[in-house]
């Protein structure tokens, strides 16, 4: 049986540029090899398999670091400009960086943890890249230049970047999100297939953060700090089981892990139809963990965190 979920996401992706000004300027005076550059993507597979995901002119490279964690490098390919999500350690992205003989400007950090911010001092003092992150967690960020906060717009290279303040996992984790490009980096709060563990937020406080995320469009591709979409399947089936979509999103998961690929990006239409920390109304998953059809969504989020931790 074909999988109905695509390994890449929406080529309707391929049509955003940074504006619409913008975009008519370039049509016209771009060469038409340039162009056609712009509408390719490419998979690549290596040491550390690697995607490269191109919408608009903005590139997006996975770097797989530690044992299960993602940092994304961003190449805008009209300046050159270099920016990478949350490095957990500094050598995977030298590397990648040295493989393209490119440099590092900035340095995006969705929370403190060290598993998102492990490579910063070495990548600013090599590089010089300024380390943005929430203002509200500007003690806990190592070597923090760039403050920013909820609602605030960040220019990456000419992409419009989103600030979404998205507590619950840490109480000043932001998300990061490029409309321009339909890509929004969600660091530990929304996972493919689950969302992080609350350790310093309430059920409210993610319940609301993951409801500011289901705003977007629903062809917005998920960038989030882990692969752990194999082991999140495992739970959302066994309190879904019924869940078609997710059946079916099973078998793509199962593919792209077998072959050693990342499940990374996801969709946010994906994630809607599948993963039960955004499905707390699903009347079989209040089922399965006996959940009265009056319990408000926090508690049921709070009830479904709680089964996942035991799991
Ligand atoms: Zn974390």
């Amino acid at each position: 049986m074909r999988s109905r979920f695509k390994v890449w996401p929406d080529v309707r992706q391929l049509c955003f540029r940074k504006g619409l000004l913008y975009g008519f300027v370039r049509f016209f005076s771009t060469p038409l090899k340039s162009l056609h550059r712009t509408a390719s993507r490419s998979l690549r597979v290596g040491r550390f398999c690697s995607v490269v995901n191109m919408s608009s002119s903005l590139q997006i490279e996975l770097v797989p670091c530690l044992r299960d964690n993602y940092a994304y490098l961003l190449h805008d390919m009209d300046t050159g400009t270099v920016g990478v999500v949350d490095p957990s350690e500094a050598v995977p992205v030298i590397d990648a960086l040295s493989r393209k003989n490119r440099n590092l400007t900035y340095i995006l950090n969705t929370h403190h943890h060290h598993g998102h911010t492990g490579g910063n001092s070495e990548l600013k003092a090599r590089y010089g890249a300024k380390v943005i992150g929430s203002g509200s967690d500007k003690e806990r960020i190592p070597d923090i230049d760039i403050y920013l906060n909820d609602g605030d717009k960040w220019m990456f290279a000419g992409h419009e970047v989103h600030i979404m303040d998205t507590p619950g996992h840490t109480r000043g984790h932001i998300s990061f999100y490029f409309p321009g490009s339909g890509a929004i980096f969600t660091g530990d709060t929304l996972f493919s297939l689950s969302c992080g563990k609350l350790f310093e937020g309430s059920p409210e406080q993610m319940l609301s953060s993951l409801r500011k995320i289901m705003s977007l469009p629903d062809n917005t591709s998920i960038y989030c700090g882990h692969e752990y979409t194999l082991s999140n399947l495992k739970f959302a089936l066994s309190i879904e089981p019924g869940n078609k979509q997710l059946q079916s999103y099973a078998t793509h998961v199962a593919y792209l892990r077998n072959k050693g690929l990342p499940t990374i990006p996801t969709t946010l239409k994906t994630e809607k139809a599948c993963n039960p920390f955004l499905r707390t109304s699903s009347a079989e998953i209040r089922q399965s963990l006996n959940i009265a059809a009056t319990t408000d969504d926090a508690k049921t989020l709070d009830v479904i965190r709680q089964a996942k931790d035991n799991f």
